[in-house]
Parts: structure tokens; C-alpha cells; sequence
């Protein structure tokens, strides 16, 4: 199997009609880096910020987080790193900033938080431009956005840090930014979201709770936590048509994008990229570099057809099972 990843390692992520797709990580540690260069990761889609924040008893400064960014950025240059604005709230809490709330999922979370206290915000942007100076690989991306006005609002924080620093003295560019749409009001607004941004990024890991009231966490429920549930898969098409309509690159970052079955599909669909653990990368390009884009196609037609997950689920699972 080593001598399977090292090979795969260097070759394209393409089909077999010679389709290429992007195949990006997640990462939160650092130790997540030499695992992903190990399997040859074209970039970083998803760059959990709060995964610091969490190891930590009380928020890091502004020098912190640069230097804590700075190692991520340099570990990949000249790749590409996506770097997600703090995502706490839901089920994620900082033991220093304690969030009580009694429907957490549908509360104080992402982006949410992060608009009521600008000044998270602003020194996390000022650390990450800063980190970002002769680099030139950053990306930024929001968390949690169901509307405009929070788009907007971000938008403006973000411009805001970049000009600080500007007159500061520094010389350093304004990074791509995108938005992750992983609520399903997103769904609908995703080609507005996409005028006013760079990329957009499916957060599947939300949207499916969201669209099927399924939370994520609830093993009481995790038997209704189907991400090929018809309603998923015709979600993730709106978007790429949402983000096609404005001309811009749509990603995908939840834990769907590192499923072999999935892939075929979101191949088809039109992603642009990728973004998954590490270690489901191998197995990724494997599936993709098994069939043609040709054929994807027709069986994500097929598929559109079917009415319930488990049928999506065996019809995919004939599909690469000829594979081997
Ligand atoms: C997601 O929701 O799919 C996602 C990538 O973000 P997280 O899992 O960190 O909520
Ligand atoms: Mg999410």
C-alpha cells in the first residue's frame, strides 16, 4: 500500500478522457502538513482556524496568530491555503469565551460571532495578511454566511485590515476571498454570493444537517445523516450553477468531497476542487483516475433520477466496483 501511495503521489488527478480535477486538503495542525505534502496535495481548501484557538486558554494575539499562520502558509508556498475566518459556536466552544445556548447549531456561530465582535475579526485578517507578506498564497473564507448583509459587513472588515496595513507601510496584496455555503438559504443565494466573491466552498458537513434537520453529532440520528439524499445532491448542483452563473470556481471542503462514491458525482457536477483529510486522498484520485469524465456524467444523470440515498449509494458502489 505505501508503494500504492508513493506512485499515486505523482500522478495526475485525471480521468481517463483526460478530465483533471483538484484535489486539495483540510488541515488544523501542523502535523496535518506532512501528511498532506506526503500525498501530494495540490493546496490547502480548509484551514481550520479555531483548531488553535482550542488548544490555547485564552485567545492568541495578533503576533500569535501570524506566526502560527506564517508556518502553515510557508510549509505550502507556492501552493494555495485557504484560511476559514474563526469558526467556534455549534459544537465547537473555547474554554475562555463560553457560549450557552439552548439550540447551539442554529445560534451564535461562524461568522455570526465574528461580525458581534469585530475585533476577532480584524486581528485575525491583520495576522493573516501579514503572514501572507512575500508569500502571496493566502485565501480567505467565511464560515457560516446566510445572508448578504453578513457577506458584505466581512467584506468591508476585510478591506479595512488590508488598507490599515497598507498604510502602515507594508506591501502586501489583497487575497482571494470566498465563502463557504453550508446553510441551505446559501444554496439559493449562491450566485449572489459569488458577485460580490472569489470562490465559493460547500461546507457538505452543514448543509447536509441543515437540509435534512440532522444533527451531525446525534448518533440517535446519524441513521438520517445521508449526504446522497436526493435534496443534498440537487443542493450542491444549484451552487455550482449559482457560482458558474457569476464565472467563479466552486469548491467543495466537507467530509463528502473525501468519499470515492461522492467524488464521481461532484467530478460531474462541475467542482473545481476537492478538499478533504489527508489520508482519503490517495483513494480520491484512484476512483477519479478509474473512470471517464464521460461516464460520470451519465451516471450523475442516472442518479438525479433515483429518490432515496441508498439507491444512489448502490448504484455508485456498481460503478467502481468494476473498477477494482
Ligand atoms: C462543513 O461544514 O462541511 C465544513 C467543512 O466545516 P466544519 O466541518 O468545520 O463545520
Ligand atoms: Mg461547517
Amino acid at each position: 500500500l505505501n508503494r500504492d501511495l508513493e506512485t499515486l503521489r505523482d500522478e495526475a488527478c485525471e480521468t481517463l478522457d483526460g478530465h483533471r480535477l483538484r484535489l486539495w486538503v483540510n488541515t488544523g495542525l501542523m502535523v496535518d502538513v506532512a501528511r498532506s505534502l506526503e500525498r501530494g496535495a495540490e493546496g490547502v481548501g480548509l484551514y481550520r482556524t479555531e483548531v488553535p484557538f482550542l488548544l490555547r486558554e485564552r485567545f492568541p494575539t495578533e503576533e500569535e496568530q501570524r506566526q502560527i499562520y506564517r508556518e502553515q502558509l510557508e510549509a505550502f508556498a507556492p501552493r494555495p491555503v485557504t484560511m476559514r475566518t474563526l469558526d467556534i459556536g455549534g459544537d465547537k466552544a473555547l474554554s475562555y469565551f463560553p457560549i450557552e445556548e439552548e439550540n447551539p447549531f442554529l445560534g451564535w456561530r461562524g461568522i455570526r460571532v465574528t461580525l458581534d465582535h469585530p475585533e476577532i475579526l480584524l486581528a485575525q485578517v491583520r495576522a493573516m495578511l501579514k503572514a501572507n507578506a512575500g508569500l502571496g498564497n493566502l485565501r480567505i473564507m467565511l464560515p457560516m454566511v446566510s445572508n448578504v448583509v453578513e457577506l458584505d459587513e466581512a467584506l468591508v472588515l476585510i478591506h479595512r485590515s488590508h488598507r490599515e496595513l497598507v498604510q502602515e507601510g507594508l506591501d502586501i496584496p489583497l487575497p482571494p476571498v470566498g465563502v463557504m455555503v453550508e446553510v441551505p438559504a446559501a444554496v439559493y443565494q449562491a450566485a449572489a454570493f459569488a458577485r460580490r466573491v472569489d470562490f465559493l466552498s460547500v461546507g457538505s458537513n452543514d448543509l447536509t444537517q441543515y437540509l435534512l434537520a440532522v444533527d451531525r453529532n446525534n448518533a440517535r440520528v446519524s441513521d438520517l445523516y445521508h449526504a446522497f439524499h436526493p435534496a443534498v445532491l440537487e443542493a450542491l448542483v444549484a451552487v455550482v450553477a449559482g457560482g458558474r452563473s457569476e464565472g467563479k470556481p466552486v469548491n467543495i471542503c466537507g467530509e463528502l468531497a473525501g468519499d470515492p462514491l461522492a467524488s464521481v458525482l461532484l467530478l460531474a457536477m462541475g467542482f473545481d476542487v476537492l478538499s478533504m483529510n489527508a489520508t482519503s486522498l490517495p483513494r480520491v484520485k484512484k476512483a477519479i483516475r478509474s473512470i471517464s469524465h464521460a461516464e460520470a456524467v451519465e451516471v450523475l444523470a442516472e442518479v438525479r433520477g433515483l429518490d432515496n440515498s441508498r439507491d444512489v449509494q448502490r448504484r455508485l458502489e456498481t460503478l467502481l466496483m468494476d473498477r477494482g
